[in-house]
C-alpha cells in the first residue's frame, strides 16, 4: 500500500504498554471494515453485513444523488434476485424491475433460435432487468436503516497505512474546499470502487486485461407493440446485439460493434439512427422510438492477479470486468458480496481476526476461480461468435442446434449463465 506518515507516529505511540509485562493491546478501530466505493456491489455489502457485529463504513467519491443518477440498466440473474432476497430488500426493488420469461438468442439470419423458458430453470421468470437508479435507491434506503452502516459521502481516500492491527485511511471530501476530514483505522478495506480501482492500484495488484475491438451503444427505445417479456441475444459478425425488455413498453438496447462502427452509430441524427436500428431490430415490435441519450462503452475484459491481501479485498469491478455479451458483469459482483459477506460473518463469530490474510484467503479461493470461469466464457462467446470465418460459423450453428435439441446442453447452458452452478453463498441457497 502507497504509505502516508501523518499520523503514524500517533498511532505507533497508542499501542500500550503494560507496567508489570510488556503488553500490547490491539488499539481501537473506529470501524470494522470500510468499503470503499458506493455502487450497487459496495452497498450490497454493506446491506448483506447487516447486523453482523460489524461497524461498516462506506466512502463513495461521488455525491449520492449523481451516483444514483446513472443511466445504466442490467439483466438481473436468479442469483442476485436471490441474494437481494435474503438480505430484504427485493420487495423494494421487485415492482420497479420487468421480468423476462424468454430469452431468444440466434446467429445473425440463421435459421435455429435457442429459446429458454422458465421452466428451464424451474423458476417463474428467467431474469429481470433493472435500472441502476432503481437498485441503488432501494439499496442505499435499506442500509439507512442498517444501525451498524455509516455512509461517507462524497469523500474519498487518499492515502492508507497498514499496521499489524490495523488499516489507516486518510479522507477527503471531494466536494468541499474543507478537504480534511479525521483520519480512521479500520480492521479491514474493501474496494468497490469499479474496474479503475484506486484501491486496487494503491496496493499495486496487478491485472491481466485485453481491451476488445468493439464498444458497446446502449440506449432505451420505447416500441410500438409489447416485448412478450422476451429478451434477445442476435450474434453478428460485428458483435451481439441485445434487446432487454425494461418496462411494459420499454427495451433496453446494448449494440456491439467495432469502435468506429459504434462512433459513427452514437454521431448519427435519431432519424439515422432508428432507421439503422430498426434495420438490426427487426420488426416484431414495430414502430420503435428513442427515449433519452445514447450512450457508449468501450468493451474489455479484465481480471485482478490477487482479490485479497492482508486487510484489504476486492469485490465487483474492482476484481473482474468482462464483456457485456450474456449480461454477467454485475452479477458476478454480487455474488462476489454474497461469498465475502459470508466469510467476515463466519470469521467474526468465531472470533477470528477478518482482516487476516488466513481469512481473506477464502473468499479469494472461492470466487477467483468461477469468475475466471465466467470471464473466460463470456470471452469465448465473443470469439467464437463475432466473426465471419466459415469453419467457426459451421461450429457455433453446430452449437445452437445441438442446444435446441439436446435439452441437457440448453439447461447446462442457462444454469451457467444464471449463477446457479458452482457454490452458492448461503443468501442465495433457496434457489432452484
Ligand atoms: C454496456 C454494458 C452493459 C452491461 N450490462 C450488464 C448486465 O446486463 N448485467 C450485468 O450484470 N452487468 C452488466 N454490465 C456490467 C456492469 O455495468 C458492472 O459490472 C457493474 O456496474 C459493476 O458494479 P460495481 O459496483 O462493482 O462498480 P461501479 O458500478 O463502477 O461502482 C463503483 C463505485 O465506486 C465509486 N468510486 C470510484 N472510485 C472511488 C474512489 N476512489 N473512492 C470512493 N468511491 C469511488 C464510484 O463513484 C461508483 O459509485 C454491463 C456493462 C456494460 C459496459
Amino acid at each position: 500500500m502507497v504509505q502516508f506518515t501523518a499520523h503514524s507516529n500517533a498511532l505507533a505511540n497508542s499501542m500500550v504498554h503494560h507496567s508489570d509485562s510488556l503488553q500490547t493491546i490491539a488499539p481501537k478501530l473506529d470501524y470494522d471494515v470500510a468499503i470503499v466505493g458506493g455502487g450497487i456491489a459496495g452497498i450490497t455489502l454493506a446491506a448483506a453485513l447487516k447486523d453482523s457485529g460489524l461497524e461498516i463504513l462506506i466512502i463513495e467519491a461521488q455525491p449520492q444523488s449523481v451516483a444514483i443518477a446513472k443511466g445504466q440498466a442490467y439483466a438481473i440473474h436468479l442469483s442476485s434476485k436471490r441474494i437481494w432476497e435474503s438480505i430484504g430488500v427485493w420487495p423494494e426493488i421487485e415492482p420497479q424491475v420487468q421480468p423476462f420469461n424468454h430469452v431468444r438468442m440466434s446467429d445473425a439470419d440463421c435459421p435455429y433460435v435457442v429459446e429458454f423458458k422458465p421452466s428451464d430453470l424451474s423458476a417463474k421468470a428467467l431474469g429481470h432487468v433493472a435500472q441502476h437508479r432503481v437498485l441503488l435507491k432501494a439499496l442505499l434506503g435499506f442500509v439507512n436503516t442498517c444501525k451498524n452502516v455509516t455512509c461517507r459521502c462524497p469523500a474519498q481516500v487518499v492515502a492508507t497505512q497498514e499496521f499489524d492491527d490495523y488499516v489507516e485511511v486518510a479522507l477527503q471530501n471531494t466536494d468541499s474546499e474543507f478537504n480534511d476530514l479525521p483520519t480512521i483505522r479500520v480492521g479491514l478495506v474493501v474496494g468497490a470502487d469499479g474496474s479503475t480501482s484506486q484501491v486496487r492500484q494503491r496496493s499495486e495488484i496487478k491485472t491481466r486485461s485485453k481491451a476488445y475491438w468493439q464498444s458497446c451503444l446502449v440506449a432505451t427505445i420505447q416500441t410500438e407493440k409489447f416485448h412478450q417479456n422476451t429478451a434477445y441475444e442476435r450474434f453478428w459478425p460485428s458483435g451481439p446485439f441485445a434487446i432487454l425488455p425494461v418496462s411494459t413498453t420499454q427495451c433496453r438496447i446494448v449494440w456491439t460493434a467495432p469502435h468506429a462502427e459504434a462512433q459513427a452509430l452514437l454521431a448519427l441524427d435519431e432519424t439515422s439512427f432508428i432507421e439503422k436500428l430498426t434495420e438490426r431490430y427487426g420488426s416484431q415490435m414495430g414502430k420503435l422510438t428513442l427515449v433519452g441519450d445514447r450512450f457508449l462503452f468501450p468493451a474489455k475484459l479484465m481480471h485482478s492477479c490477487e482479490y485479497v491481501r492482508s486487510r484489504l479485498a476486492l469485490v465487483g469491478d474492482a476484481a473482474h470486468s468482462c464483456h457485456p455479451v450474456g449480461g454477467q458483469g454485475l452479477n458476478l459482483g454480487i455474488r462476489d458480496v454474497g461469498a465475502l459477506a459470508q466469510v467476515l460473518r463466519d470469521a467474526h463469530g468465531k472470533g477470528e481476526d477478518i482482516g487476516s490474510l488466513q481469512v481473506l484467503k477464502r473468499y479469494e479461493h472461492w470466487r477467483r476461480w468461477e469468475n475466471l470461469l465466467s470471464l473466460g466464457f463470456t470471452d469465448l462467446i465473443n470469439l467464437m461468435f463475432s466473426n465471419n470465418i466459415l469453419p467457426l460459423v459451421l461450429v457455433r450453428r453446430l452449437g445452437l442446434w445441438g442446444m435446441e435439441h439436446i435439452p441437457v446442453l440448453k439447461i447446462a447452458a442457462l444454469h451457467f449463465m444464471a449463477g446457479v452452478i458452482g457454490r452458492r453463498p448461503t443468501l442465495a441457497r433457496k434457489m432452484p
